[in-house]
């Protein structure tokens, strides 16, 4: 089975990491370091992000087909439509089934720095989802976005207006599966009992496919607060505080990250989710420490000591 719908759906509970493209090769051979240590730990698949604008293309594209046929873990690559003509997002299609990556993470994208909304460029599309339908019918897995809290753009003080941004959102996010997308993964979140409620209120109206909670576990105060800002994630009022309690702590801030993250996962796990969609910002101690206290990875099965074991206390990766 190659499309991350049908391996989601055989019933084993599961976890998949995502990862961005670096910026220097440097980086990106040291990215590939750590994939391979992190494949052996057996994710359902890996994906890699899309720069904003196409930004990116050319590494994403690479990476996706290294991840896919050198590290051997089923790739899931982002495509979104932001300033990118049709051709261009063609071909981009055309590389990725020529090098056997069989899933896609089809986005509109966000709007070009300076700009406050999307539009798309004359003749694009509106979301790549409208694209890999057209030009490649069933070949692909189609994996789409959706918004616990509501899509950024929507989230506003009045709490009525509110609501109804959250249903169209869920509105467009049906439709964006009726199109052919046949898996949901979320914005980062850290309320749990909201992503509970937007998976009942999907399947609702219809949305039936499976639904993967993007979980970004805490890594530094600094990170932390630029994310919930950017995506406008709301911040339960006693994380804020455990967290302001330590954010000159840098060790402390990525401890209580891999605490919070295994509670979180827990709790969605014994609520009935089927798996963990981790955002590893391409660090692996994090996300591995999360996994292995759920018991979802079996250190023993490690080829190699992790490397975090032998950095001594106090210091930080
Ligand atoms: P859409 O689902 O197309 O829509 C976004 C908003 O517009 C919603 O409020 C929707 O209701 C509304 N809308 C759009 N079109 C219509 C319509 N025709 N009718 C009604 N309402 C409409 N960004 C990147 O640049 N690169 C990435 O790799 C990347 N990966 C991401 C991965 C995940 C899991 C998520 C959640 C986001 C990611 N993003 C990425 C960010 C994403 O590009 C932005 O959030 C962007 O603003 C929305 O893209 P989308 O595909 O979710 O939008």
């Amino acid at each position: 089975i190659d499309k991350i719908n049908q391996k989601v759906k055989e019933g084993k509970t599961f976890f998949s990491f995502e990862f961005f493209p670096p910026r220097t090769e440097e980086g990106v051979e040291n990215l590939f370091e750590r994939l391979e240590r992190m494949v052996t730990y057996a994710p359902v698949f890996c994906d890699i992000t899309w720069g904003a604008g196409g930004s990116t293309a050319d590494v994403t594209l690479d990476i996706a087909a290294r991840m896919q046929n050198q590290i051997c873990v089923e790739t899931m690559m982002h495509l979104t439509c932001t300033n990118m003509q049709i051709e261009k997002l063609e071909s981009a299609l055309k590389e990725v089934k020529k090098m056997g990556v069989r899933n896609i993470l089809a986005l509109r994208g966000d709007p070009p720095k300076g700009q406050d909304k999307f539009e798309a460029v004359e003749g694009g599309f509106s979301c790549a989802l409208d694209l890999v339908k057209k030009e490649h019918g069933d070949y692909f897995g189609i994996c789409v976005a959706g918004y616990p809290e509501a899509h950024p753009d929507g989230i506003v003080d009045d709490p009525e207006q509110m609501q109804k941004n959250y249903w169209a959102d869920i509105a467009y996010l049906k439709e964006k599966v009726e199109a052919g997308g046949d898996l949901i993964i979320t914005q980062l979140f850290y309320d749990v009992e909201r992503f509970l409620q937007f998976v009942k209120d999907c399947r609702s109206v219809g949305i039936n496919c499976p639904i993967l909670p993007g979980i970004m576990p805490i890594m530094t105060y600094g990170g932390f607060k630029r994310m919930t800002g950017f995506c406008k994630t709301k911040v339960p009022a006693e994380l804020d505080a455990a967290l302001e309690a330590i954010k000159d702590n840098d060790e402390a801030v990525k401890n209580f990250g891999i605490d919070l993250g295994v509670k979180m996962c827990r709790q969605l796990l014994d609520a009935g989710t089927p798996g963990v969609h981790l955002y590893t910002l391409n660090l692996e101690r994090s996300a591995l420490a999360i996994l292995e206290r759920l018991g979802m990875v079996d250190p023993a099965k490690i080829p190699r000591p992790l490397p975090w074991r032998h950095v001594p206390a106090g210091t930080s990766r």
